[in-house]
C-alpha cells in the first residue's frame, strides 16, 4: 500500500529531496511530538533542492515548532471539553461530526489536531457506535460529517458497512466526508470508493483540503474528475499559511484551477492557534486584503469564505 511505504524518516526525506543534512537534524528534533509522515505521490510534487518549496513546508518538521509562543495551545478549539475525546463533536446544529479515523495520509505540520489524544478514543468502533446512538435519538441531526484523522484511511468495506447503518436512520439526509486523501494519494479514488459514495441513500458531499496549486498534478486532477463524474459534489478548503499560499498569485491560481476541475472553493481557514504552528500564521488583516483582491480577479463563485473557528460558537466566524 502507498501509505505503508510513506516516508517517516527525516534523513530519508532529505536524501530523496537533496536537502542538506542540517535540515534533517532539525527535522528529527522538531518531529518529537508529531512524527514526520509523507507519502510518495506527494513527495513527487516537491521540487528537489528547494528548502522553501510550498509542498515541502507543509510536511517538513522545523525548529520553529519547538518554540513556546503565547496564545498557541495544545487544544486550541477546546475539543477535549466539547466531547472531542469521545470521537464525536456536535457543536453545529444539524451536523454531527465523527472523528472517524485516527490516522492520516500525511502529517501536516500546521494541523490543529496535532496534539489530539487519538489514543484515548475507546476503540475503533467507539465513536461510530456513539454516533449511531446519538444520530438515531436526535431528529434534528440531518448530516453526518466524517472527519479525523482522515476517514478515507479506513477500508472501503468498513466505510460501506457503517454507512449502511447510518442510512437506516430515517431523518439523516447527507453524508459529508472531510479528506485530504484524494489530493495526497489520488490512487485512493478507486471504483469501490466511487461505488460506495454513489450507492448510499444519503447525499454524499466530499470536502478536500488543498492549499497550493502545485498540489494538483495530472493524477490529482483525474481523481477529482472521477469523483465529479460520479455525481459527487466536491468542495475545497484551504488553510491560509505563511510562506505557502499567502500571496494573491498563488491563491488566484489555486481557486481558478479548482473551478476548472469543477471543484468549488468553500472555505479559506484562518490558522487555528495550535502549539507548534505559530510560524504559519498570517494576520487576519492580510487575509482580508487577499480575499478583497481575489474578488477583483476571479468570478464570485471561485472566492471562498474566509473563516475562523471560535470555541463555543455554533458556526464558523466569517472574517471576509
Ligand atoms: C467546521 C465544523 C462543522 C462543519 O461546518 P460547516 O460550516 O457546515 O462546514 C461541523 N462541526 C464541527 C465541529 C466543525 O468544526
Ligand atoms: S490531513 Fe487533516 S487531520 Fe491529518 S494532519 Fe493534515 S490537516 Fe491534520
Amino acid at each position: 500500500m502507498v501509505l505503508a511505504r510513506a516516508v517517516r524518516d527525516a534523513g530519508e526525506l532529505c536524501r530523496l529531496l537533496r536537502l542538506p543534512p542540517e535540515v534533517a537534524a532539525a527535522a528529527r528534533q522538531a518531529a518529537r511530538d508529531f512524527p514526520l509522515l509523507v507519502p510518495h505521490p506527494w513527495l513527487a510534487r516537491i521540487v528537489p533542492g528547494d528548502p522553501h518549496d510550498p509542498l515541502l513546508l507543509q510536511v517538513l518538521p522545523r525548529a520553529e515548532e519547538l518554540a513556546d509562543v503565547p496564545h498557541f495551545q495544545r487544544d486550541p478549539l477546546g475539543e477535549a471539553v466539547s466531547g472531542g475525546t469521545s470521537g464525536l463533536l456536535w457543536k453545529y446544529p444539524g451536523r454531527l461530526l465523527i472523528v472517524a479515523a485516527e490516522t492520516c495520509a500525511v502529517h501536516c505540520r500546521y494541523c490543529f489536531r496535532r496534539h489530539f489524544p487519538f489514543a484515548h478514543l475507546a476503540d475503533d468502533d467507539g465513536p461510530w457506535e456513539a454516533a449511531l446512538r446519538l444520530a438515531a435519538a436526535e431528529a434534528s441531526i440531518e448530516e453526518i460529517i466524517l472527519s479525523g484523522g482522515d476517514p478515507l484511511t479506513l477500508p472501503d468495506a468498513r466505510l460501506s458497512s457503517l454507512t449502511k447503518r447510518l442510512a437506516a436512520i430515517p431523518h439523516l439526509r447527507r453524508l459529508r466526508i472531510h479528506s485530504r486523501l484524494p489530493i495526497m494519494i489520488p490512487q485512493r479514488v478507486t471504483g469501490e470508493l466511487l461505488d460506495w459514495l454513489r450507492g448510499s441513500r444519503l447525499t454524499p458531499i466530499l470536502v478536500v483540503q488543498v492549499n497550493h496549486p502545485a498540489e494538483i498534478d495530472a493524477a490529482v486532477a483525474a481523481a477529482l474528475g472521477r469523483l465529479v463524474d460520479a455525481g459527487v459534489p466536491v468542495l475545497a478548503q484551504a488553510v491560509l499559511l505563511r510562506g505557502v499560499n499567502d500571496d494573491l498569485e498563488t491563491l488566484a491560481r489555486l481557486f481558478g484551477r479548482l473551478v476548472d476541475l469543477r471543484v468549488m472553493p468553500y472555505y479559506l481557514h484562518q490558522l487555528d492557534r495550535v502549539a507548534g504552528a505559530a510560524h504559519f500564521e498570517v494576520a487576519p488583516q492580510r487575509g482580508r486584503e487577499l480575499i478583497e483582491q481575489l474578488r477583483g480577479r476571479l468570478p464570485g463563485y471561485a472566492v471562498p469564505r474566509y473563516v475562523c473557528e471560535t470555541p463555543g460558537r455554533s458556526s464558523k466566524t466569517l472574517l471576509a
